[in-house]
């Protein structure tokens, strides 16, 4: 009898170094591409907020268009179903009498309960995950996945000396889809989609491609070299590696950059920045495994420390914030880039964060709900655990951090131009609406 398997393709949208598809693809006769665009993304959240705004959408959107191509070119489709991927699958699975279903390991809360759903339906399935998106695997962190180092200086001393996987080699064969090519009709990868109606010019080019490029080209441009001194800089092209948009889609994984690292230090040698890069790659690696260690305490407001901070919701302060409408330029400048490119350095967030928090007392989820609507890099361990480390409710050591505003914008805007390229010179003057009729006459 011929083995039938589903892929489900989640945030690993790329063929090289991609383990899991290449394992289904020397295990089963026949294999199913999906992705599956659930509609709850586009529908208002807990916040108001939705989970992807159109330059999400249309960063996605490319990015699959390009997976179908190359799939195409190995005598497979990419199945996108505008669908909850519990039903999609499940009637897949049972139409196509599936054996295994396979997908990369997947560390946000949600994604897990859909995994383990779809599980407890079908019984007398297959379910086969790999880490494919990380630079360890789960088995070479001892302590998880019931403990992870309290703090990212111990995560860090822990696991930087342990080896990394090479990448897996370009998949080459596929086996062919059991779809007539009829049911391709049913599903769809094109404007028809209304999830796809978007089209955004963005300064990123999505897929697998355009993340190889950059992945060549920041190398070979030599900025690595001063990737220490140059991160922090609000804005320039080469001041950090730009990676995050594809790594969050998957179409690059952390160990194809770990390796092009390595292969940079043994030709031009390393330095303290060379290390930075590989150090910020581990602050990633942290997340995810706080991710997946801290489950559903990710999105709660008490963190995980459990701490009650104060606060409330002020709905007219986060419309301002969410718009580039405060009194504060260089948050103004900030949000005014993440709402027109999908992009913030990393700088840039931590500023907004710390305002939002700070400035105008307002309840970090609403900031991270915002976050997560907006960066074409989204990744849930990364977004939501830096959330809470600002917030003081998560792993740092040192409680919340507070920006100073105006020390910031003399440090990291002294000239102004960042400023004014995003037209925020000119800021409100009050946070707050004042009705003087509201006012006591003296
Ligand atoms: C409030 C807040 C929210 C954030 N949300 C996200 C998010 O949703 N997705 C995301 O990828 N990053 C997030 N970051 C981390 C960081 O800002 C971005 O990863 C970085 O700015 C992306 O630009 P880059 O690829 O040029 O980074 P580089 O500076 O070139 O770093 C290389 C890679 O290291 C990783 N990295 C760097 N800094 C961090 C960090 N502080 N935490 C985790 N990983 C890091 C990223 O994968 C990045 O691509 C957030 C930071 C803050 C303060």
């Amino acid at each position: 009898m011929l083995k039938v398997g589903i892929y489900w393709f989640c945030n690993d949208l790329r063929l090289l170094d991609n383990s899991m598809l290449l394992k289904a693809a020397t295990e089963v006769d026949k294999l199913i591409c999906i992705y599956c665009f659930d509609p709850l993304w586009l529908l208002p959240n807990r916040y108001g907020l939705v989970s992807m705004s159109v330059n999400r959408v249309s960063f996605l959107k490319e990015s699959l268009i390009e997976l179908d191509k190359q799939l195409h070119e190995l005598g497979q489709h990419l199945l996108v179903c505008n669908e909850n991927p519990i039903n999609a699958i499940k009637d897949l699975a049972i139409e196509h009498k599936v054996s295994t279903i396979y997908r990369s390991c997947q560390i946000g809360y949600y994604e897990n309960q859909q995994w383990l759903a779809l599980r407890n339906q079908l019984p007398s399935i297959n379910f086969v995950q790999t880490d494919t998106l990380s630079l360890y695997d789960q088995d070479q962190l001892p302590l998880l996945p019931l403990e992870l180092p309290k703090t990212f200086t111990k995560f860090k001393i822990a696991v930087q000396d342990l080896a990394v996987k090479k990448p897996a080699p370009l998949i080459e064969f596929l086996p062919p889809s059991p779809l007539k090519q009829t049911d391709w009709l049913r599903y769809f990868v094109n404007d028809l989609n209304p999830a796809f109606k978007f089209n955004v010019e963005l300064e990123f080019n999505a897929g697998e491609t355009a993340g190889l490029k950059q992945l060549k080209e920041y190398f070979n441009s030599g900025c690595v070299n001063q990737y220490k001194e140059r991160r922090n800089e609000l804005d320039g092209w080469g001041n950090s590696s730009k990676f995050s948009p594809w790594l969050a889609n998957g179409n690059l994984s952390p160990r194809q950059i770990y390796f092009n690292l390595k292969l940079y230090e043994q030709g031009f040698g390393a330095n303290e920045s060379t290390y930075w890069l590989f150090f910020e790659l581990l602050w990633r690696e942290y997340f995810r495994w706080y991710a997946h260690l801290h489950g559903k305490r990710l999105f709660a407001f008490k963190g995980i420390k459990g701490l009650n901070t104060l606060t409330s919701f002020y709905p007219e302060r986060f419309q301002k914030w969410s718009n580039g409408n405060t009194p504060y330029p260089l948050v103004n400048a900030c949000m005014k880039e993440l709402n027109a490119t999908g992009f913030l350095s990393n700088r840039g967030r931590q500023i907004v964060a710390s305002c939002l928090v700070n400035e105008l007392a307002i309840d970090w989820r609403y900031g991270a709900a915002y976050f997560e609507q907006q960066l074409l890099d989204y990744d849930v361990g990364s977004n939501w655990g830096n959330w809470q480390y600002l917030a003081g409710v998560g792993a740092d050591p040192r409680g919340k951090r507070h920006f100073d505003l105006e020390k910031q914008t003399k440090q990291f805007c002294t000239d102004g131009i960042y400023i004014n390229k995003w037209q925020a010179s000119n800021p409100y003057l009050y946070l707050d609406s004042v009705d003087a009729a509201d006012w006591p006459i003296v």
